[in-house]
């Protein structure tokens, strides 16, 4: 089953090498666990923005070039002493000694680095065994120990997925941390909220997919550590932030996603959205079979969506004239009325409720009326507030 499973995926990626998961797209998934058009192009490894730009829907997604160098060079600036500054500032933000004590009573120096980034030829397979040897050997040492870019393994809708953090903390006595190091700055002690929320539920993938593979949730703290710039500066900075609630929202999400294998089943077995390049570099497929093959894979559009999927643009001009379209919100409040025209028609009485749409029909026409008094009331309203005078 798995093996038929990974061939049509094969096939719907076509030529092209496949785009890998990782925790930002997980993060992205488990926000629209309904949406299979995403759950089966991430499965394939489809290359979503190439594919929206060729169907004429680009969006201006992800990180720029610039951002990510920016990251790596930051990331290796943090390192460059051997870790020994990131361990000082460990012990700062997470209050109590990660550098544990020699059994002689000495604090210990130096932590020992352990390096999960890939080695010449090595395969995924080797180099997932060879973390989880790092992992487990770790936890019965009596110094801290930092593993860089271990490769975790997490079953995200049936599949599995290969993730990287920036760093793994074990410290003495076998407690895990993960370390994200981010490259946007905190000012004054303050970060771009949205860029914090980001980070923290990319730290969260990373704890749940570390606590699944060592079997022990105690083991792996649910304080994880975000590196960043101090300021204006390229001096580092360690925040401690706790993602419990986000472990939560996770665990949940990911339980509701829809297996791959029960919806490629459902697929016409020809499916492909192979952007393989022409002379030119540029996908050969026309544009309208590609268009044509996306609407045999239904979406959920949410207005969510634009923040977070390169198909947003594509799925919005789809879903144009829907209730849905609006939000989970309205979504729930209008169940049973599918589109913004009939809501008009229930709201005006021009159109006779079926039983499932009676309620929210009723809601409508109150509101309708309301809408109308307001109306009515708003030239009295105006008058009443410009005859108050200025404000003392
Ligand atoms: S933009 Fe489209 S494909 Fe992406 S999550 Fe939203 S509905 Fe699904």
């Amino acid at each position: 089953m798995q093996d038929r499973t990974e061939s049509r995926l094969d096939r719907i990626r076509g030529s092209a090498p496949p785009r890998r998961h990782d925790a930002r797209t997980i993060a992205a998934l488990t926000r629209n666990p309904g949406c299979a058009r995403r759950g089966v192009l991430d499965a394939a490894g489809v290359d979503k923005d190439l594919l929206a730009r060729q169907v004429g829907f680009p969006a201006a997604f992800g990180q720029s070039r610039f951002a990510i160098v920016r990251g790596n060079v930051f990331e290796a600036r943090v390192k460059a002493d051997g870790c020994v500054d990131l361990l000082r500032m460990f012990h700062e933000c997470l209050g109590s000694e990660p550098g544990g004590t020699e059994p002689g009573g000495t604090a210990a120096g130096e932590p020992l680095l352990v390096t999960g980034d890939a080695e010449p030829d090595e395969t995924l397979a080797a180099r997932h065994e060879r973390t989880v040897a790092a992992l487990r050997t770790a936890s019965g040492t009596d110094r801290p120990v930092l593993i860089t870019h271990p490769l975790l393994r997490l079953a995200v809708g049936g599949q599995d997925v290969h993730l990287e953090p920036d760093l793994v903390l074990v410290r003495p006595g076998g407690l895990f941390h993960v370390v994200e190091i981010k490259s946007f700055p905190v000012i004054d002690g303050q970060a771009e909220g949205e860029k914090v929320a980001a980070a923290a539920i990319q730290a969260a993938v990373y704890v749940l997919a570390l606590r699944r593979l060592l079997g022990r949730p105690d083991a792996v703290s649910h304080d994880v550590v975000l590196v960043c710039p101090r300021d204006f500066s390229n001096a580092p900075m360690a925040t401690r932030i706790d993602v419990r609630r986000q472990l939560l929202v996770l665990d949940h999400q990911l339980a509701r996603l829809s297996a791959v294998d029960a919806l490629v089943a459902a697929l016409p077995p020809d499916l492909t959205f192979d952007l393989a390049p022409g002379p030119d570099g540029r996908p050969t497929r026309p544009a309208a079979e590609l268009a044509a093959g996306l609407s045999r894979l239904d979406a959920r559009y949410t207005p969510d969506c634009l923040s977070m999927c390169e198909l947003a643009f594509r799925c919005r001009h789809e879903a144009a004239g829907r209730t849905a379209a609006l939000g989970p919100s309205v979504r729930e409040e209008l169940g049973g009325v599918e589109t913004v025209a009939e809501v008009l028609e229930l709201a005006a009485g021009t159109r006779a409720p079926t039983a499932d749409q009676a309620e929210a029909a009723d809601r409508l026409r109150t509101t309708a009326r309301m809408y109308a008094a307001g109306l009515a009331a708003g030239p009295a309203t105006e008058h009443a507030a410009g005859d108050r005078g200025p404000t003392p």
